[in-house]
């Protein structure tokens, strides 16, 4: 009898541990999940808040986006993936239009996100803001002879400007863009003017800054957080951004973000991960250790941010990042955009 009871409260304690130990994953949920990511930088904060809060351990694999595009596709319905998170908004584009992700029905990511950080159709979400602006160095250039993009094709750029390769998605969908917001012709009429200045064409966005610190160009287009980090070592670091095209269409965002995998078995558990993501404490997390912009507008940009001033962003729905990724890729061709 008491060697009964014994044995039912040394169980009933092993099930307290457990649940204990699981920390909020009910009967039946994944203790686990497996996520994919392209995204290599400022997660680990606001994914072991994550655990903390859960129980719910992450298995992380990183790659680039297209070998875990390939591996996605390859594994099939065999996935173990859960989650996928990349940069930019046109690798998310190309695996919704795949079949790669699930439709996700949620009211919370619908209220943290803004529409145009969004997929339209609900297959993945933006977590993170950055900006594609132009760069400037502090000692050869003053911010009153920049205005837009496409002025950076003003003759008096020639030989002074650093720009990456259009085989990079980041100036992919900074093309893409600008045809879904001014038109094919006119974007090619802009690139067509960039390339007359024969820019200087550098592979990896902090290693155009410091080409425009070490005075190699003057000008340049480069995300915002590649600077934010220079600076955080270097306060004196001579290059600041400019907002470009503040009367007109406002400045190329583009942003990280996740979608849940079209075969994941732990739907439920991979919504709540990317529903915390979304949260203002995650987001904040991101914010400080990434110095993106929060892509929840409850939350405020880290200090350094604001300091450079508030503007204008393009709302243009992201989603045209990945719509016109193709005609961006041929634009750059017909112009000779390397
Ligand atoms: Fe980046």
């Amino acid at each position: 009898m008491r060697c009964a009871l014994w044995r039912r409260r040394a169980f009933a304690a092993a099930v307290l541990a457990l649940a204990t130990a699981l920390l909020g994953a009910g009967p039946g949920e994944a203790t686990e999940l497996v996520v994919y990511s392209s995204r290599h930088y400022g997660n680990e904060a606001a994914f072991e808040a994550f655990k903390q809060k859960t129980g719910i351990t992450l298995k992380i694999l990183n790659a680039s986006d297209a070998q875990l595009f390939e591996r996605l596709k390859a594994e099939g319905d065999k996935t173990p993936a859960d989650v996928l998170i990349t940069v930019d908004a046109g690798n998310l584009w190309k695996a919704g239009t795949a079949g790669l992700l699930a439709t996700v029905d949620s009211r919370e990511l619908q209220t943290n996100i803004p529409t145009q950080l969004r997929d339209p159709e609900n297959r993945w979400f933006g977590l993170t803001v950055r900006a594609r602006t132009i760069m400037y160095s502090t000692k050869r250039v003053k911010p009153e002879e920049l205005s837009t993009y496409a002025a950076l094709g003003d003759p008096k750029w020639k030989g002074r400007l650093c720009l990456r390769s259009s085989s990079h998605v980041y100036n992919q969908s900074l093309l893409a863009a600008m045809i879904k917001r001014h038109g094919e012709a006119k974007a090619e009429e802009m690139v067509r003017a960039w390339v007359a200045n024969q820019p200087i064409l550098i592979d990896g966005d902090t290693k155009i800054l410091e080409a425009v610190a070490a005075g190699q160009c003057d000008v340049a287009v480069t995300n915002h957080y590649y600077l934010a980090r220079l600076l955080m070592k270097d306060p004196s670091f001579p290059v600041r951004p400019f907002w470009p095209d503040q009367q007109g269409t406002g400045v190329h965002v583009n942003i990280s973000g996740a979608g849940v995998t079209a075969h994941s078995k732990h739907k439920t558990e991979a919504i709540r991960f990317i529903e915390f993501l979304s949260t203002p404490e995650a987001q904040a997390m991101f914010a400080k250790q990434s110095q993106e912009f929060p892509a929840n507008p409850a939350v405020a940009p880290e200090p350094l941010l604001t300091q450079w001033g508030a503007f204008k962003m393009d709302d243009l729905n992201i989603a045209a990042a990945g719509e016109f990724q193709p005609a961006a890729i041929r634009l750059a061709d017909r112009v000779g955009y390397k």
